[in-house]
Formats: C-alpha cells, structure tokens, sequence
C-alpha cells in the first residue's frame, strides 16, 4: 500500500541526513521533495501545498532537541500531519437508534454491495448486531442476485423485492420488515453508475429523505485518485454523507484519494476495505494509516520518547557540569533513570549529551544498569557528589549494602573515572581531542 509514495518520502528526508540543524534551506530543499512526491501520489494540488507549508511552520517553529537530528524530527513533524490530514482520530459510525440506518452510496464498481456484506459481518460479529441488507438497486438484476448470495454466505438476510421498480418504496418496505423481524441494523446498498448523473442522485435523495439513516456512507474506489476526491464532493454536496469508505486499497494505490478526501471534503475516512474478501475490512486510523506509508515507526516513536521525557535544560546544565568536571554519581544516576524511562538503550545511548554519535556503536547490555544502580543506591550523599572519598572501607561498605562485591565496586568506580574524563574530553574537543589524550 503506498510503496512508492513511502519510498519517494524515505528519499526526501536523506536531504537532511548528515544536517547538524534545521534551517530554513535544508527544510526548504526537504520540503520541495516532499511535495513532489505528494503530487505524484495524486494528492490534491492544494492539500498537497498546505501541507507542506504546515509542516515547514512547525519545522522551523520547533525548539530543536540537541539529543534529535533534524532528519528524525522532520520524519516525527511528517508523521504528525499526514495523521491530521487524515482526520486525527477515528471517526466511529452511528449505529445507535433500533433499528438503525445506514445507507451506502457511490458509483457502480465503487464496491458498494462488496462492503455492505462485509460492514454487515462486522457489526454482527464484533458488535453483536442483528442486520438486515436491503437490495436498492432495482436496474441491475444481477445487483440484487449478488446481494442475496453474499447475505447468505455471511448469515445475514438480504431484503429485495424483485418486481418493485421503486427504491424509496422498497426501502420503506424493508424498514417495516425489519421490525417485524426484530432486526436492529438496515444497511441499504444503493444503484450507482458509471458516472454521476442526475437521476441517481434525485433518487438517493429521495430514500435519504424517505428512510432518515443515521448513517450515510460514501463508498469510492481508492485507485481513482482524484477523480474519488471529486466524486466524493459531488456526492456530499447533494447528500451531506457522514463518512467515506474507501475500498481497494489492497492494490497499486498512489495514496491521493486518502490524503485529500478529508481535507477537500471535511468528511472523514471511516472504514477501507482491502481485498474482495469479507474480512478485508478495517476502521480507518488516520495515525496507522501514516505509520504505514511512512514505514518508520521507530524514528516516530524514538523523537516521540525523547520529546517526552528529555529535558533540554538538564542535557545543558549536564553538559556544563561535565566541562568543569563536576559530573558526580547523582548525575550517573539519573542519567541512566533518563535512558531506562526511554526503551531501548542502544538506541537511546547517543543522546547522552556530549557523548553523541561515539558511544552509539559500544554494545549496551539493557540489565547492565542494575547493578550500577544499586552501588549508587549505597552510597550517601556525600559519597555521590565527591566521588575521590571514596576509600577502602567506604567500598567495603558500599558492596555489602548494594549486594554486590568490592570488585564491582572498583569495577564502577573506575569506570565512571573513565567516563567522566571522555565525556569532558568530547564536549571540549570532539573525538580529536580524545584520540590526542590516548596516544599520550
Ligand atoms: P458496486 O457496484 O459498487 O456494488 O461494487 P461491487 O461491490 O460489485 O465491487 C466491484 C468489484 O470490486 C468486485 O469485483 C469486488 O469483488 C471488487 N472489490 C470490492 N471491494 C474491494 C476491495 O477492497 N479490494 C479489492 N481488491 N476488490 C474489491
């Protein structure tokens, strides 16, 4: 889904790849891409343009983490908006009122009949509904034949009255009938055409009017790009849908139409259906759907984590602690609580400020910190913020408190030496001056 959309985007953010910051050139560069590959994605021209111009105020607007590279932030800010140019949140259907109505609309081959089945399964399934499908395409005989096959695969009884050329009838028809029967859900597919012509939409109109549905759902094929953005406000313009169903998005999709649907429209996306079977069909989640074509959840989540919990002015004071060498063991300490609270070490190792890049590649053993911990736990106060009193005794001392042995305690102890001398040598002078302090 999406792939090459997915992989022109993965293109365009490399332009920052080796950017020490965000400016207004490099987001510039960046942003021209971006744009680029959303047009070829058959994003709407407009929509595509807007985004682009949010994402640039929010780039430039951003107080920049030391601990993020500005390509992980431009991907997260990327991430953030496809998500809100799909709607945000997901949009649930109403389905409240007994029974309740919803009715399908859209073009021939759209997918109409296909996903009523498969929205009927559904709620019958997952929210104990007992439905009814109402066959309301009277000039295709074949429509209502493929309606009560589906029906009966899935359980479900199919309403049709073959001789009635009249669907606001039928569809009055099938309310009576559903009561009776204790149905407490009406899906009523709909005739569609080729292309919108005036008659169907004066006849949908009229079963709109004649049944009230809670729900009006709009059914568009997804690799029509945007020919479904402008079928899509054709048909709200004389229907005022709730929600748009966008099937087929298990093929050769650009992504056009599910970006620009809810930004030309202002309808949001509800349900996409994925294949002909009856369970290819998933409720849209705008924030998924982004993770999906951006395929870098990780990044995404990481730039989340860090903006959380990561606390500038504590990396800043560290890092003027660190220079003047008053690194003592409570900063140890919290820096590892920092890194623990964020996930995975090895990822998380090079946002310790001032060390950056260099340590990322030493191998981080995530329960290597237990232990460290408990030594710290067992020193006082005094111990943790002067370090070189630490004595025989008070060692001694410390290994029997923490559990462990004198020669972890050594083994910390010097290490954290060592520690604090690289760090204070690469916040001085990067890892030239590091490479200058071992060959002496
Ligand atoms: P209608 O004319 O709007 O009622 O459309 P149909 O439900 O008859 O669907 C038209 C064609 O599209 C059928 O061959 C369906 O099997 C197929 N179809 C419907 N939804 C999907 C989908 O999500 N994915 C794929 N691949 N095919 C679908």
């Amino acid at each position: 889904m999406f792939e090459n959309l997915s992989d022109r985007l993965e293109r365009s953010f490399k332009i920052l790849k080796g950017e020490g910051k965000i400016t207004e050139i490099n987001v510039a560069e960046t942003l021209k891409d971006v744009r680029r590959a959303l047009l070829d994605a058959d994003v709407n021209y407009k929509t595509a343009k807007e985004f682009t111009e949010t994402v640039k105020q929010k780039a430039l607007g951003q107080n920049v983490l030391t601990a993020i590279k500005p390509e992980q932030l431009m991907i997260k800010i990327v991430h953030d908006e496809l998500a809100t140019l799909m709607g945000g949140a997901a949009v649930d259907i109403n389905i409240k009122g007994s029974p309740a109505i919803i009715l399908m609309s859209g073009l021939q081959g759209s997918g109409k009949t296909t996903f009523s089945a498969k929205l009927a399964n559904m709620l019958k399934s997952k929210r104990g509904k007992n439905p009814l499908l109402v066959a309301g395409d009277v000039y295709r005989p074949a429509a209502i034949e493929q309606l009560k096959v589906l029906g009966e695969q899935i359980g479900v009884s199919v309403y049709a009255e073959e001789d009635n050329k009249n669907p606001v009838k039928i569809a009055q028809n099938a309310m009576q009938y559903a009561k009776q029967h204790g149905k407490d859900l009406i899906i009523i597919d709909t005739a569609g055409r080729l292309a919108i012509d005036e008659q169907m939409m004066n006849e949908i109109e009229s079963i709109k009017k004649a049944v009230n549905p809670q729900e009006i759902l709009f059914v568009v094929d997804a690799m029509t790009g945007q020919d479904a953005v402008n079928t899509a406000k054709e048909f709200n313009e004389r229907l005022d849908f709730d929600g748009v169903v966008l099937t087929k998005l298990d093929g050769d999709t650009r992504g056009g139409a599910a970006l620009s649907i809810r930004s030309v429209v202002n309808k949001p996306i509800k349900f996409i259906g994925t294949g002909e079977k009856f369970d290819a069909i998933d409720v849209f989640h705008p924030e998924r759907m982004a993770d999906r074509i951006l395929g870098m959840g990780d990044i995404v989540s990481l730039v989340e984590k860090a903006q959380e919990q990561y606390d500038e002015e504590e990396a800043r004071r560290l890092q003027k602690k660190i220079a003047k060498n008053q690194f003592d063991f409570n900063d140890f300490l919290s820096q590892i609580r920092q890194i623990k609270k964020m996930g995975n070490l090895k990822d998380l190792a090079s946002m310790i400020p001032g060390v950056g890049k260099q340590i990322k590649d030493l191998d981080i053993d995530d329960n290597a910190f237990k232990g460290i911990e408990a030594i710290i736990q067992s020193m006082t106060p005094d111990e943790r913020a002067h370090p070189e009193i630490l004595n025989g005794s008070r060692r001694a001392r410390i290994a029997k408190g923490s559990g462990t042995n004198v020669q972890e305690v050594n083994k910390l102890i010097k290490q954290f030496d060592e520690t604090r001398k690289m760090m204070r040598l690469m916040t001085q002078g990067g890892p030239k001056a590091m490479m200058k302090n071992v060959r002496r």
